[in-house]
């Protein structure tokens, strides 16, 4: 069992076009139709139907915590096998944000993360488990990976000396407190996000109200200069490809040296790309989903605040661009 797609899972839960869907036969477990966050209860009484052999936790596009006490009181109930897939928000438990129930690390049986995401370190990944399960992670060499590049884990070792100093800990706490910033910026410009908030790394926004598709307010955004991905919201009409969502993360914006004000700002310049947007027509008269249209001197109106935010805070002080 995997969280539902559409609801902020990962393709590699089960998904039937991923190859782990190709494997397991699967269900998913999805989220409540008002409140939007994780049904714990529905969870519980189809994992008691379904009996699976894993429960797989963890997300990519949910932006609300989840109590890993209780996946695993279910996983034991059912005689589960807990995969917790934290590859999205590694660096908020590395950075001691997620503590106690909302801790992964003493609940998973088994635990994978990648280590390029809010970890901060190259593109890799690792895995955690208990020593009940070693040997057959271990087989994990050769079953599924070939050579191992010395590159890449010197730079994880980076990546992990980094994720244990304080620095790391403010560093994770402002992506959580921005997220807050930016989703409260949203809303009081009258955005929608899934679940009415966050409290991880994510902001989910559901676009629908401007009429648009996830792919029209991407493009928009894109345009003047912000860059973000659509992704589909809970029971999304326009589907997979279209979507009515669009999904933000703070990590990169933070690491520029972002906070309060500044995420306030983007906020202001998200809605104002929002506001201004509006579908193109199709041939036939109706509202199209891909093609928008947003005024040029509003879009390089935006792109210019974008770059003046952007400018007193440069990737590498120093370097010259
Ligand atoms: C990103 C991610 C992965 C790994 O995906 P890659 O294609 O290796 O980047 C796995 N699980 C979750 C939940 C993710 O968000």
């Amino acid at each position: 069992m995997g969280m539902a797609l559409d609801a902020g899972g990962h393709l590699t839960h089960g998904f039937r076009h991923n190859i782990s869907g190709k494997m397991f036969q699967q269900r998913s477990y999805g989220t409540d139709p008002t409140s939007q966050l994780i049904d714990y209860d529905k969870l519980r009484a189809d994992a008691k139907e379904f009996k699976p052999l894993i429960i797989a936790a963890g997300y990519s596009a949910y932006p609300r915590r989840v109590n890993f006490a209780k996946m695993r009181e279910i996983a034991d109930e059912v005689g589960a096998t807990l995969f917790i897939d934290m590859a999205h928000f590694a660096g908020l438990v590395a950075g001691k944000v997620f503590t106690g129930e909302e801790n992964p690390i003493p609940y998973g049986h088994v635990i994978g993360s990648t280590t390029h995401k809010s970890l901060r370190g190259p593109r890799g990944g690792f895995v955690l488990a208990t020593k009940e399960y070693a040997d057959s992670v271990d087989k994990g060499c050769p079953m599924v990976l070939g050579g191992p590049l010395g590159h890449v884990m010197a730079a994880k070792a980076v990546a992990f000396a980094e994720a244990r100093t304080e620095s790391f800990q403010t560093y994770a706490q402002a992506v959580a407190d921005n997220a807050k910033t930016l989703a409260e910026g949203l809303l009081k410009r009258g955005v929608k996000l899934v679940t009415g908030g966050t409290d991880n790394h994510i902001v989910l926004l559901d676009v629908s109200a401007y009429g648009l598709t996830g792919r029209q307010a991407e493009s928009a955004l894109l345009d003047s200069g912000v860059v973000t991905n659509r992704n589909s919201v809970p029971a999304d009409p326009n589907g997979a490809w279209y979507t009515s969502g669009v999904r933000i993360g703070t990590p990169a914006l933070t690491s520029r040296g972002f906070g309060a004000d500044e995420f306030t700002a983007v906020a202001d310049l998200i809605a104002d790309v929002l506001e201004a947007t509006t579908p193109a027509p199709t041939r036939s008269g109706a509202p199209g989903k891909a093609k928008y249209i947003l005024d040029t001197s509003v879009s390089q109106s935006i792109q210019s605040r974008a770059d003046e935010l952007l400018a007193d805070h440069p990737l590498y002080p120093g370097l010259e661009l």
